[in-house]
């Protein structure tokens, strides 16, 4: 059972709009703070989007997504699991980045992740662009390679852009493999789609034993016999969770640059998420959601309800 410190503010007891907005209304804990080593989930902002090729923007989801995030209640409504009750969980901040210099800003996330990991700290973070994730598995699959479930429309898996630009929100996982911090052949991306430059990025996944599912294949199966697959590929061993907010169809996620049509819908996102259940997560992120393209703060509503259910597994996880 959770510490009571870690229980996030009801909207019994103040209401929703009011207060300081932390992820989930869960108390501030910074990596300075005494509490950090009773810390179990880490909630965590990377508000930085220097690897984006297209529509920029992401370096403001972690604050729309705080503040959208104060919307989720205590108690999943499809599975009942309470998380804050099953262990602690807090809002460790952001990450400081450097805007103007990619490395730089690279090995700071990774300096941060290095002291939450070491505190025994599981992270779910909140992005920023894609490329976030390339430096968080520097920090997390340091020790041993990951597998990773991924969510998106795009595999991430180029080698550059613009005449040799390696570090590029289309480009981490290709980074990350070639790094030995994912073991390719428990990575499996979903709902991949869209027109292409070209094969290169398929190619490779098929050179190095990454399986790709297809949103043709995702619609024609049906999202859990996709996710038995899926947790097959992955097994038990610890395993990342990078989640795209572009795998959503744009008519339910428009806040994002790099949109691709044909997505599933609100309720398949949240339930791939929900169907993590079993899967020993190392930590998960939801990326690339855009505020000043949501100007409903509808897509970044999705993007923390996908992350209450990435995190309801997680705790499930670490107290079972
Ligand atoms: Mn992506
Ligand atoms: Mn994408």
């Amino acid at each position: 059972m959770s510490d009571p410190f870690f229980h996030p503010v009801s909207g019994f007891d103040l209401p929703r709009f009011a207060g300081v907005p932390t992820f989930m209304r869960l108390p501030h804990v910074g990596l300075e703070d005494p509490r950090l080593g009773e810390v179990d989930i880490g909630l965590i902002g990377t508000p930085w989007d220097s690897g984006t090729t297209n529509r920029p923007g992401p370096r403001h989801g972690p604050r729309q997504l705080r503040d959208l995030s104060t919307m989720i209640r205590a108690q999943n409504g499809a599975t009942g699991i309470r998380p804050f009750e099953q262990v602690n969980c807090a809002d460790l901040g952001d990450v400081a980045p450097n805007p103007a210099d990619i490395h730089a800003s690279m090995d700071r996330i990774t300096a941060f992740y290095d002291t939450v990991r070491n505190a025994g700290i599981v992270p779910l973070t909140a992005g920023g662009d894609h490329l976030c994730s390339l430096p968080i598995l520097r920090s997390l699959g340091k020790a041993a390679p990951l597998g990773m479930i991924h969510f998106d429309s795009h595999t991430d898996l180029f080698n550059s852009y613009f005449g040799g630009t390696q570090y590029t929100h289309g480009t981490p996982f290709r980074r990350a493999i070639e790094e030995n911090l994912l073991d390719p052949k428990r990575v499996v991306q979903i709902g991949i789609r869209g027109t292409a430059y070209d094969s290169e990025d398929h190619d490779f996944a098929e050179s190095v034993g990454v399986t790709i599912i297809p949103i043709e294949e995702f619609h024609a199966r049906g999202p859990e016999d996709i996710m038995v697959q899926a947790k097959e590929i992955v097994g038990a061993h610890p395993t990342y969770v990078s989640y795209d907010i572009d795998f959503v169809d744009p008519a339910f996620a428009p806040g994002t640059g790099t949109p691709e049509v044909g997505g599933p819908n609100s309720f398949q996102s949240m339930l791939v998420a929900r169907l993590l259940d079993g899967v020993n997560i190392a930590g998960a992120d939801l990326v690339e959601v855009s505020p000043p393209f949501d100007q409903s703060g509808g897509t970044a509503f999705l993007g923390v309800s996908i992350m209450f259910e990435m995190l309801c597994n997680m705790a499930t996880c670490m107290s079972s």
